[in-house]
């Protein structure tokens, strides 16, 4: 199960002790149950590195 804490959306901010979901504006948490609006968090470096060994 997805989490709010492996979504794209998830902003976490040194000086607040709230997580927040940068697309509601909302405080939730890493270990809340991801919502319908759930992206991925991509990692591109290892994109680019694929791409790089590839050629
Ligand atoms: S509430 Fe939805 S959009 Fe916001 S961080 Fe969690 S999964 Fe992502």
């Amino acid at each position: 199960m997805n989490r709010c804490g492996q979504c794209r959306q998830f902003e976490r901010t040194a000086e607040n002790k709230k997580d927040l979901c940068g697309a509601w504006e909302q405080p939730t948490l890493a270990t809340r149950e991801a919502c319908d609006f759930f992206l991925a968090k991509k990692a591109p470096r290892q994109a680019e590195d694929a791409k790089h060994s590839q050629s």
